[in-house]
């Protein structure tokens, strides 16, 4: 019977971390506080949903956060200029524009537009390309980083992935792990930290052959195919860790709103075969939330550092990224 990875207790105990963080950070640089732009556009219901969780877990550790909502038919030209504004306002230090944009906008257009240093969601090209090329482990540095002393923004929902794992004391270095799912902002990122944490990564997708072989070989199994309940327990090898990143509603007429929501794994059958797993809801999603938050007190911190740099009359400091 598998340890459950419980998310939400773990993001909340990152939450008062960083309350703590932000505590220091605003005593000792005298400035602001580390400031969350929310750009939303349109009306889905989820959209505004997440938006307003974000600005909820901002207000309880002390992050401001500043809403930008704009009508389904804004023009490309008003949010670029919008995220403009915010790339050089010295309150916001992170930006976040709320995924899916209508078809009208480039949606990698806008993603482009936003400063490296305030891409909280981490899917700017910069931010990708530090990843990729593992400026996650500096010359020397030991093999097991700390997420939160990277010096650029990793996507949330993977490195809340790989905060659940380490906070579960599941090894990394040296293991299996397959992820289900190949998308930019989960499978792909989170196949690159278990590299370059050392696992060895096979990355599944909906063209792959026989998965269920594929999964059968994992120590660690991340899911974010999007495909309700498809992990079946038999997939599952003893023992294994499994990170179900999956959201899906499934119809029930026997619940209030008559649906409900279930993982991309058969959580009931797996969680007698895997040694750790965690539930959905409550596992990965309020994770998402907290590594937002990380990133942006990191944006701040790094902010302050570079501008103390500055102050002294140093070069540049940090990352680089600007
Ligand atoms: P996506 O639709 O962009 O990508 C899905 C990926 O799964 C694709 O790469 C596809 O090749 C693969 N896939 C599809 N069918 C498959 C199959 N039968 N077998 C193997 N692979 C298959 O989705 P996404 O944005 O990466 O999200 C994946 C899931 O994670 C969704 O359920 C989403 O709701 C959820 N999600 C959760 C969080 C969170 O905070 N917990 C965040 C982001 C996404």
């Amino acid at each position: 019977n598998a340890k459950i990875i419980d998310g939400k207790a773990t993001a909340a105990a990152i939450r008062a971390e960083l309350k703590a963080e932000v505590e220091a950070h605003v005593q000792s640089s005298g400035g602001p506080p580390p400031g969350l732009a929310v750009v939303l556009v349109g009306d889905r219901r989820d959209s505004a949903t997440y938006v307003r969780m974000k600005k909820k877990a901002c207000d309880e550790i002390g992050v401001s956060s500043f809403g930008f909502d704009f009508p389904e038919d804004v023009t490309q030209d008003t949010l670029l200029a919008c995220v403009g504004e915010l790339n050089s306002r010295p309150d916001v230090h992170g930006i976040l524009v709320q995924l899916p944009l209508p078809k009208h906008i480039d949606e990698q257009s806008v993603l482009q537009a936003i400063t490296p240093s305030k891409d909280v969601d981490g899917l700017h090209p910069a931010n990708v390309a530090a990843l990729c090329t593992g400026r996650t482990r500096a010359p020397g540095q030991a093999a097991s980083w700390q997420l939160k002393d990277l010096d650029f923004h990793v996507p949330c929902t993977p490195q809340g992935c790989i905060e659940l794992l380490d906070r579960y004391g599941v090894e990394i270095s040296g293991k299996r792990a397959v992820v289900l799912g190949r998308s930019n902002i989960v499978g792909i990122p989170v196949s690159m930290l278990l590299m370059h944490r050392d696992a060895t990564v096979t990355m599944t997708h909906s063209k792959t052959v026989d998965i269920a072989s594929v999964v059968r070989e994992a120590d660690i199994v991340v899911c974010a195919a999007g495909r309700a309940e498809m992990v079946k327990a038999d997939w599952i090898k003893p023992g294994a860790a499994v990170i179900d990143v999956g959201i899906n509603s499934v119809d029930d007429a026997t619940t209030k709103k008559g649906y409900r929501l279930v993982g991309d794994v058969d959580f009931k059958a797996a969680k007698e075969v895997a040694a750790k797993i965690t539930p959905v809801p409550g596992g990965v999603g309020p994770m998402t939330i907290a590594m937002l938050l990380r990133n942006t007190v990191n944006g701040a911190t790094r902010a302050a550092a570079a501008a103390a740099v500055a102050a002294a009359g140093g070069g540049s400091a940090g990352s680089g990224l600007t």
